[in-house]
């Protein structure tokens, strides 16, 4: 799987002798694997009872049980994970988790779904009551956005760059990126700081080159 990648392979290598865990706990220790994966890892590689809940079986369950609570509240989604988990059968549950997913992506869809190919229209409470099915799952209004402009230069002298420590509470983990300022004040302002590269700490880091010190301080 894609997220099953670097630092993952390295725990896997040194805490499973190499192979991959079979128990959805354990893969859920994995670094980068996320409930959503490690469920779908369990269940379809290695057959075991676990429940895959993504986007698509949100808004299924949400329609099956006719749910108008927020799905996108952590207490929500917890109840549609037990309604799902206990939805999934004893053997085949990597079958169940993937009919789950082409049911939300085929037939029961974001607008217009097919009801009238759903194979488990007989067991759908919101089609039953004549629910509004496009207004289902209810979701929280997200906070509106807030645009913030970031400037950023590569300062190379004699084959080093500089770069600047990454703080804790930076959106860019990892690595020192290159001088940067944000906005939110003028942009031009911001562009004539960083021209000066007047950014705090900063250290000298020797690259092999420009392009590796760029794809080190690129925002992921
Ligand atoms: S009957 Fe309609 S709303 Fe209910 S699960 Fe099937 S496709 Fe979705």
């Amino acid at each position: 799987m894609r997220a099953i990648c670097g630092r993952a392979a390295i725990a896997v290598v040194a805490d499973h002798g190499g192979a991959l865990p079979a128990d959805e706990q354990a893969l859920r220790a994995l670094p980068g694997v996320g409930p959503y994966t490690a469920a779908a890892v369990a269940s379809i590689a290695f057959d075991r009872r676990a429940f895959a809940l993504d986007g698509n079986g949100l808004r299924v369950l949400a329609r099956l049980g006719a749910v108008r609570a927020p799905v996108n509240r952590p207490a929500t989604r917890v109840a549609l994970h037990a309604m799902g988990l206990a939805l999934v059968p004893a053997a085949r549950a990597g079958d169940f988790n993937q009919a789950m997913m082409e049911l939300g992506a085929l037939v029961c869809t974001p607008r217009a779904p097919a009801c009238g190919d759903c194979p488990v229209r007989a067991h759908c409470a919101a089609q039953a009551a004549g629910m509004n099915l496009d207004e289902l799952p209810v979701k929280d209004a997200r906070p509106a956005r807030q645009p913030v402009h970031i400037a950023c230069a590569v300062v190379e002298r004699s084959g080093r760059v500089l770069l600047c420590g990454a703080s804790p509470a930076s959106c860019w983990r990892g690595p020192g990126p290159c001088p940067r300022r944000w906005s939110p004040p003028a942009r031009r302002r911001q562009a004539r700081s960083v021209r000066g590269v007047r950014s705090r700490p900063a250290s000298w880091a020797r690259a092999p080159s420009r392009a590796a010190a760029c794809a080190t301080s690129s925002p992921s």
